[in-house]
């Protein structure tokens, strides 16, 4: 692992559901997984985002919370390596989330494109609400807090990552600039050694004269480079080398995910609204059963007549879980006829079978002991706390509330 990845530090947040299904477990969970392996990864149960639209339901949260960690733990998402927290145990998330709409224009939250789309979507519900309103605040205040360098999103929430970019710009442009900013900035660039200092120096000059985008490129490889800065004196001097003041919220990037294409039993995406879904920890003969009449390509009425796999809800789940070597064989056998759907069916219903019973097993030991589940969140709120109360010292240094 070289240094620059193990500095990306990843943040996602998943709203309280429940019980999660294998959607969740493919499109979500897995990724997760995979990033706590090469970034310090936090997640976080984001009980107070599923309050801005379902405030109504407080009691809900409670049940399900427990449920929906138990499941992450099931992934193979581990507190050893990742830190696991509720967003609500950290009241540094609100504080931030008040400073923060300080300075956010209204227009730039009256524009996010959810805003209006989740308005009509969810119906039944009074949305017209501040909270509603500033919850890409929320968001934002989420991902700064922990200076979080990637977030893992879809495509439909890159704009919230983009608000987020510029809440913290903006921030950073009214509160970045102390009165020693330049002063701390050149004792930092000590550190970096005469030789390093030299170079930052020139490349220094070269962009802020003439623009010159090579030379602030340089520059951030020398911050990054150097190893004897904290994280403070690293921002520092990124707002120093941009000419501007100090970066005290760092912008974060979008991590782009690709779409779930999991497949419900129905054929269409697999979502509780839909009612197509697989619990990540189902009853066996539920989940073989789904399987077995899960629908199939339209044309097969009979077992004789020759179907296509591309107009096959179930092959869907075959490109998830099968190899290539299986699914052209199987993809012959429907074209020709030659296979029967439920022959096709045969090997997905035994490897998911065997998915189902790897959670079931990660799962048990934290069913059978509720109280591992909590101690979990509590070591992990513990280690939260303790970044976000670091950047918020900072924050209320900068914004002027700290009063000695
Ligand atoms: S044989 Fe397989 S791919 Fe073809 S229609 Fe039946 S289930 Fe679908």
């Amino acid at each position: 692992m070289n240094d620059s990845v193990s500095r990306e530090r990843v943040l996602s947040g998943m709203r309280v559901t429940g019980r999660l299904h294998l959607g969740h477990y493919h499109g979500v969970l897995k990724n997760w997984v995979m990033l706590q392996e090469k970034c310090e990864s936090f997640y976080f149960v984001a009980d107070w985002h599923a309050l801005t639209t379902h405030y109504e339901e407080p009691g809900v949260m409670e049940r399900n919370v427990w449920e929906m960690v138990i499941d992450w733990l099931a992934s193979g998402v581990d507190p050893a390596k990742a830190t696991l927290f509720i967003q609500s145990r950290i009241p540094q998330h609100a504080e931030l989330h008040l400073l923060l709409s300080m300075v956010t224009p209204l227009g730039w939250l009256e524009r996010v494109p959810s805003f209006k789309d989740q308005q009509q979507k969810i119906k039944g519900r009074d949305l017209a609400t501040y909270g509603f309103l500033g919850y890409p605040v929320l968001q934002s205040a989420d991902i700064l807090i922990y200076r979080a360098s990637q977030v893992p999103v879809g495509e439909d929430q890159i704009p919230h990552i983009e608000l987020t970019r510029e809440i913290a710009r903006r921030f950073n442009r009214v509160f970045g600039k102390d009165a020693i900013f330049e002063e701390k900035a050149e004792q930092a660039l000590v550190k970096l050694g005469k030789k390093a200092a030299g170079q930052f120096r020139r490349h220094r000059r070269a962009w802020l004269q003439e623009g010159n985008a090579d030379a602030l490129s340089q520059m951030i490889a020398l911050i990054d480079k150097a190893a004897g800065l904290g994280d403070e004196e690293r921002e520092r001097l990124r707002g120093y080398s941009e000419g501007g003041g100090r970066s005290i919220l760092p912008e974060p990037k979008a991590l782009l995910t690709p779409a779930s294409k999991y497949p419900g039993v129905d054929g269409q995406k697999m979502s509780k609204s839909y009612d197509n879904q697989i619990n990540m920890r189902d009853d066996p003969d539920r989940v073989a059963n789904a399987l077995r009449t899960m629908p199939t390509d339209p044309a097969r009425q009979r077992r004789n007549d020759p179907g296509d796999p591309d107009k096959c809800p179930v092959w869907g789940l075959h490109k998830v879980y099968t190899d290539s070597a299986l699914q052209q064989k199987l993809a012959e056998g429907c074209r020709s006829a030659a296979i029967g759907c439920l022959d096709c069916k045969k090997p997905l219903v035994e490897i998911m079978l065997e998915e189902q019973a790897l959670l079931r097993a990660r799962a048990k030991p934290y069913e059978d002991d509720p109280g591992e589940v909590r101690r979990t969140i509590d070591a992990g709120c513990e280690r939260a706390m303790a970044v976000a109360e670091e950047t918020m010292q900072e924050v209320r240094d900068v914004v002027g509330t700290v009063y000695r």
